[in-house]
């Protein structure tokens, strides 16, 4: 079974936020939401800085605490890739999943139910890339099966310094950042 992830070139990001309107448009994200984000982090001091730019969203973890705490089995793993998804008609909103997720990756959609990242499923089953990775004019994002050893994201991972946010957490994150 595939285990879908990201990898994420921070050296190629431009920041555009091409990858935000994307989302939007792709998913129908309401005004006020977003599925995914650019942080900009600068790291050591003049004049050694180090500005790194991310596209972050759902880590779609392999130990989702959002799934564990869910009350009524909304958030789920799919078979497909197993990856992190919610069942809009099981969620009552309970906020549990927004509260448990260290990556504040989620948030209640003006309908009533948790919302976030999919990895844009209903595009990757027709074997196209997710939204975000598709549109980046720098071509920053790479999507695939982490678990398949030739798959580019694999490669990338093998052969590049890259780190994932909040390890610590123990949750599991798949993806992961080029440095
Ligand atoms: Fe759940 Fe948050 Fe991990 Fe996504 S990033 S799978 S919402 S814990
Ligand atoms: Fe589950 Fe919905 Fe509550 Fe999140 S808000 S824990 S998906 S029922």
């Amino acid at each position: 079974m595939a285990r879908f992830g990201m990898v994420i070139d921070t050296r190629t990001c431009v920041g555009c936020m091409d990858c935000v309107v994307a989302c939007k448009t792709e998913n129908d994200v309401p005004d006020g939401r977003c599925r995914d984000w650019i942080v900009q982090q600068t790291e050591g001091t003049m004049p050694e800085l180090r500005l790194e730019i991310r596209s972050e969203r759902c880590n779609h973890c392999d130990h989702p605490p959002c799934v564990d705490c869910c009350p009524t089995g909304a958030s789920h793993i799919e078979d497909f890739g197993t990856t992190v998804q919610i069942d809009a008609k099981l969620c009552i909103g309970c906020k549990a999943c927004l509260a448990s997720c260290p990556y504040d990756a989620r948030f209640i959609h003006v309908e009533g139910y948790a919302d976030k990242c999919t990895f844009c499923l209903h595009r990757v089953r027709q074997g196209l890339d997710p939204a975000c990775v598709a549109v980046c004019p720098t071509h920053c994002m790479s999507f695939g099966d982490l678990d398949d050893r030739i798959s580019a994201v694999s490669r990338l991972v093998n052969a590049r310094a890259h780190h994932a946010l909040l390890p610590e957490a123990g949750t599991g994150p798949r993806i992961f950042f080029l440095t």
